[in-house]
């Protein structure tokens, strides 16, 4: 690849972590490129008469997107990418002003694993969606400063260095906004006017919201050999499934992507993965082109999965934390994740598919397993094979500080699985 080729991805890629504070504004990056590549939009309430051949649906912080091969035969097994929207963090409760000892703060409710200490002392701004008084909704990203949570002085915790920090979650990580100046916080009125652009009328009436580091993404290192990022788990893999579907432009296979949300608190809501949002999808691909259950078990039978997902890189600091010979390296490629226990969906089968995908790409690729006296984390990838029963592999860029605000990869192997997915959906 070209070094102009090689910049040219790594901006689209910057972009899209910036543009995705929140799973709706993940969705929404991934859905103007799908536009942009003439990809046409299908709602759940309309009768799929006259489908697409490249199509996308959207639901919440999910969507799920497809190309549908010249032979239009019912049967035709389905190649699926799949990935997660959400992102640890920490959203705004529905009553969130909040005036204790001279300061105005903001109530939040803890979403997922945080790594807690990484969101103390960051400049965060406030992105999601809001519900306003008229009943209508609206995307809303305040890219700026607004809230930080600050960190206790080491005067004042003298220990914390030896003994570690520990921070209750609900005491410690309440952000500050502003000073209390006598006069009531008015969060919904705020985020009100600034969801459309000073022009409100009335309070929001209900959200979705929450904070983000304001920090660009960046190319980090002499060599720009790394990316610094909040949200890399799982933008990463929405940026590269969502290039490797518009790149797929004459498919054998019906091509999909499925981008669930809700995978870092369980994945059980309607548009998690273990929610009905792809089965229904699937099938009624299946019956908009005239065919019938027993087409659409077929084309069960005959279809595979990547689960795309980040995985943990070696940490040059704590090497023990690893099996040494099943340790990612960051730079080494994507990851084929592997748990006999069933946490990952990898089979010897699946293995060898997304093995020969990257050889067909001419990436590298290497292979995760736990440690057994270390837990096991779990993805997607399981909850689709069971759901399906559809042949599935866990994947995933290398990484370092997963669930942190900001987290730490490479700048080529969200390339490299790109195009390793783009080889998945050829073959
Ligand atoms: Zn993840």
């Amino acid at each position: 690849m070209g070094d102009d080729r090689r910049d040219h991805l790594l901006d689209d890629l910057l972009a899209h972590l910036d543009a995705s504070p929140s799973p709706h504004h993940s969705v929404a990056s991934c859905v103007g490129r799908l536009r942009t590549a003439a990809f046409e939009p299908v709602h759940e309430r309309d009768a799929w008469s006259d489908l697409p051949t490249a199509g996308y649906l959207v639901r919440g912080g999910a969507m799920v997107a497809w190309r549908l091969p010249a032979d239009d035969a019912p049967d035709v097994p389905m190649r699926i990418v799949g990935a997660h929207t959400d992102s640890p963090g920490l959203h705004v409760k529905p009553r969130p002003d909040l005036a204790r000892h001279g300061w105005r703060q903001l109530a939040v409710e803890v979403y997922g694993g945080v790594l807690a200490n990484s969101w103390l002392d960051r400049d965060l701004g406030i992105a999601g969606r809001v519900v306003l008084a008229d009943g209508t909704d609206r995307l809303v990203d305040v890219r700026e400063p607004v809230a930080r949570v600050p960190q206790l002085a080491v005067h004042l915790d003298r220990n914390v260095n030896e003994s570690g920090l520990v921070l209750d979650r609900q005491q410690h990580l309440t952000p500050v906004w502003g000073l209390d100046v006598g006069v009531p916080g008015d969060f919904a009125t705020w985020i009100a006017d600034r969801a459309c652009g000073g022009s409100a009328v009335g309070a929001a009436k209900w959200w979705e919201l929450c904070l983000y580091d304001v920090q660009p993404a960046a190319l980090l290192g002499a060599d720009r050999s790394l990316l610094a990022s909040g949200r890399l788990d799982n933008q990463l893999s929405c940026w590269a499934a969502t290039k490797a579907l518009i790149d797929a432009d004459d498919p054998t296979h019906v091509t999909m992507i499925v981008l669930n949300d809700h995978e870092e608190v369980g994945s059980a809501s309607e548009t998690g993965a273990s929610g009905p949002l792809l089965e229904r999808v699937l099938e009624r691909l299946v019956t908009a082109r005239g065919g019938s259950r027993d087409h659409l078990l077929r084309a069960l039978a005959g279809s595979t999965c990547i689960s795309a997902d980040n995985a943990h890189a070696v940490h040059p600091n704590y090497p023990e934390r690893h099996d040494h010979d099943h340790a990612p390296r960051v730079g080494g490629g994507p990851a084929i994740k592997l748990n006999a226990n069933q946490r990952y969906a990898t089979s010897a089968d699946t293995a060898t598919l997304f093995q020969t995908a990257c050889e067909i790409a001419g990436v590298p690729w290497q292979v995760f397993v736990s440690r057994n006296n270390m837990p096991c984390g779990s993805t997607i990838g399981p909850l689709t094979a069971t759901r399906l029963g559809i042949a599935t592999a866990d994947v995933g860029v290398p990484q370092l500080s997963m669930h942190s605000a900001r987290e730490l990869s490479g700048s080529g192997d969200p390339l490299h699985l790109a195009h390793a997915l783009g080889a998945y959906f050829g073959m």
